[in-house]
C-alpha cells in the first residue's frame, strides 16, 4: 500500500514514510492508493473483538509494514485502562429511538483528540525506526486549547521525541491552561505566548520555515515535526471508532448487517468526518454523513453550493475547537471524489491560497452531495440544545456535541429520514463546563463564579462525576511557568532543548 500526495508532484511513499513526513514535499496531503474492504470474515471477527483488537484489524491493511505484534503493542499502549476511564474506550450510548451517541472523550484529556493522539506517537516512533530516520523529533504545536493538551499527553515520555507546546496567554480557557501547565513527563515543554492564537501559530510557522534554525537543530540530531491533523497517522486511528460504532449498533440489534446508518460529526478541520468517509469506503454502510458546523459555517455553504469561500468574518463561539475557516482535510475528500485528480485539487488549493475561494465542478459537487449533508447552529441554539437534552433525556452534552445534536434535529425535520444514526460526541461536558453551566443555571446562580466552582455545581446538579483528567486540576502542581513574547519563541525552543 503506497501513499500518494493529493497534489501529485511527488513520488508515492510507504505508510511509515507518510507518517514520518507528515505532509508531502509538494504541500499535498498523503492519501492511500487503495481502499481496503472488510469482508464477511472481518465483520465476524470485529464483532468478537474489544476496541484494541478492532484498532489492530482496521489499521493493519493501511499500514502493511507494521507487524501484527507491533500494532497490538501500539493499540494496547494507546487505549490502556490507565489512560481511558471506560473499558469500552468509545462507548455507544442510546439517546432516543433510532439515535445513539458515541462518546469519544474517555481519554486522558477528555476530548476526542485523544483517540488519535494517544496512538500517533507510537506509530511515529515505529515509523522512524522503519525509515531509519537518524534524528530524534521535536514536536512543535501551537494550540488554541484541545490539541496542545492531547499532544502533550500522547507524547509524554515517548522515546526519541520531545514536545513543545505554545498556547496564547489570552486565548485558552482556565481549565485548558491548567491542563497544560500541570503536564507531567520528562520530554514535555509548555510556554505561554504573550498574544492571541494567531501570534502563537505564526511564531510556530516561522520556526518551521527558518532554514538556518532547522540546520542548527539537525547538527544536534534533532528534527522538527508536527502533530496536527493532516498527518495520516492521526487520521487512520479515527477510522476505527466508526467501524466500532457500526459493530456496536449490530450487537445492540439497532441495525441488521448491511443496513445503512447516518453519522453526525461536529466539524472543524474536517479530520473526524473524513475518517467516517474512509470507514464508508472500507464497507461500513453509510446513508448520510451529516457535517455540523457552528457560526463558522464555511462547510455548510460548501456542501450546499460547491463553493468554498473563506472570505468571511471569523467568529469566536462557545464551541471553540470548531472555530476554523480553512478545513485542511477537505483536500483529501476532493482528491477521493475526483478519482485522484491531483491537477484539479492543486488548482483549487492554489485558488484557496490566492483568492480564499474556489468552486468545484458539478460532477464532484454531485458526488459530495450524495454522501454529505451540512448545516450549522449558533451559540444561542447550542445552549438551548444542551438544556433541552438535559431536561428531556437526562443526557449532558458539551457545546460541540450540542451543535451536532441541533444540526441532526434540523436534518430530521428537513428530510424526514429516520435511518439509525450515531452522533459523535467530541468532548466531555466538563471540558467546556462554564458554557454548559450557562445552559443549565440562571445568570444569577453563576455570576462571579470561577470555572472550578462551576464544575462542582454542574457535578452536584447532574450527579455526574467530574472526569479524572479535570478533577482536582486547581490543586495540581504548576510545572510550566515559561512566558515568551512571539518574537522570542525560537530562543525559547533553544532554551528548552538546552542548545
Ligand atoms: C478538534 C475538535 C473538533 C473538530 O474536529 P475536526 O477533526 O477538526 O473536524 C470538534 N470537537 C472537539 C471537542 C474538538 O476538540
Amino acid at each position: 500500500m503506497l501513499y500518494y500526495s493529493s497534489r501529485g508532484k511527488t513520488d508515492p511513499v510507504s505508510a511509515a514514510q507518510a507518517i514520518t513526513m507528515g505532509i508531502a514535499a509538494d504541500g499535498g496531503l498523503f492519501v492511500p492508493e487503495k481502499r481496503p474492504r472488510l469482508n464477511e470474515d472481518d465483520w465476524l471477527k470485529l464483532r468478537n473483538s474489544n476496541y484494541q483488537q478492532r484498532a489492530v484489524q482496521i489499521l493493519g491493511p493501511f499500514l502493511p509494514e507494521f507487524t501484527q505484534e507491533e500494532l497490538n503493542k501500539c493499540a494496547n499502549a494507546a487505549y490502556h485502562s490507565e489512560r481511558f476511564d471506560d473499558p469500552r474506550i468509545a462507548p455507544l450510548v442510546h439517546l432516543y429511538d433510532h439515535v445513539f451517541v458515541q462518546e469519544l472523550w474517555h481519554g486522558p484529556t477528555c476530548a476526542f483528540k485523544d483517540m488519535a493522539l494517544q496512538m500517533l506517537p507510537h506509530l511515529l516512533t515505529l515509523s522512524m525506526t522503519k525509515t531509519e530516520e537518524p534524528d530524534d523529533v521535536v514536536i512543535l504545536v501551537a494550540t488554541s486549547g484541545d490539541t496542545g493538551k492531547a499532544a502533550l499527553e500522547g507524547f509524554r515520555d515517548v522515546v526519541r521525541t520531545r514536545i513543545i507546546v505554545f498556547y496564547p496567554d489570552e486565548g485558552v480557557s482556565e481549565i485548558q491552561k491548567r491542563q497544560m501547565v500541570t503536564q507531567e513527563g520528562s520530554n514535555v515543554f509548555v510556554a505561554a505566548v504573550a498574544g492571541n492564537f494567531d501570534d502563537a501559530q505564526s511564531g510556530v510557522k516561522r520556526i518551521f520555515g527558518d532554514l538556518s534554525f532547522n540546520r542548527h537543530l539537525a547538527e544536534h540530531g534533532l528534527k522538527l515535526s508536527s502533530a496536527n491533523s493532516i498527518n495520516w497517522g492521526r487520521l487512520v486511528p479515527q477510522i476505527v471508532y466508526y467501524v466500532s460504532a457500526y459493530v456496536d449498533l449490530l450487537a445492540q440489534g439497532a441495525v441488521e448487517a448491511g443496513q445503512p446508518v447516518n453519522f453526525v460529526v461536529p466539524t472543524g478541520n474536517f479530520g473526524n468526518i473524513l475518517a467516517a468517509y474512509y470507514a464508508g469506503l472500507m464497507g461500513v454502510p453509510i446513508n448520510r454523513l451529516i457535517c455540523a458546523s457552528n457560526a463558522n459555517n464555511v462547510l455548510t455553504d460548501f456542501i450546499r453550493t460547491g463553493i468554498y469561500d473563506r472570505n468571511r468574518r471569523f467568529e469566536k463561539t462557545l464551541s471553540p475547537s470548531m472555530d476554523i475557516l480553512i478545513s485542511s482535510n477537505l483536500e483529501r475528500l476532493l482528491f477521493e471524489t475526483t478519482g485522484h485528480d491531483a491537477g484539479k485539487v492543486s488548482m483549487w488549493m492554489e485558488q484557496l491560497k490566492n483568492q480564499g475561494r474556489y468552486e468545484i465542478d458539478s460532477e464532484t459537487k454531485d458526488k459530495v452531495q450524495s454522501i454529505f449533508w451540512g448545516d450549522f447552529c449558533d451559540d444561542v441554539q447550542t445552549l438551548e440544545t444542551i438544556r433541552a437534552v438535559w431536561e428531556e433525556r437526562r443526557y449532558l452534552l458539551d457545546t460541540h456535541t450540542a451543535v451536532a445534536v441541533k444540526v441532526y434535529q434540523n436534518y430530521e425535520k428537513e428530510t424526514g429520514d429516520h435511518t439509525p444514526t450515531a452522533i459523535m460526541s467530541t468532548a466531555s461536558p466538563f471540558k467546556f463546563g462554564s458554557s454548559v453551566a450557562r445552559a443549565l443555571f440562571s445568570p444569577e446562580a453563576i455570576q462571579g463564579k470561577d470555572e472550578f466552582t462551576l464544575l462542582n455545581m454542574l457535578s452536584t446538579a447532574t450527579g455526574i462525576q467530574i472526569p479524572k483528567g479535570i478533577a482536582g486540576l486547581e490543586n495540581r502542581e504548576i510545572r510550566h511557568k515559561t512566558r515568551t513574547k512571539p518574537e522570542d519563541m525560537e530562543q525559547t525552543v533553544l532554551n528548552f532543548l538546552q542548545l
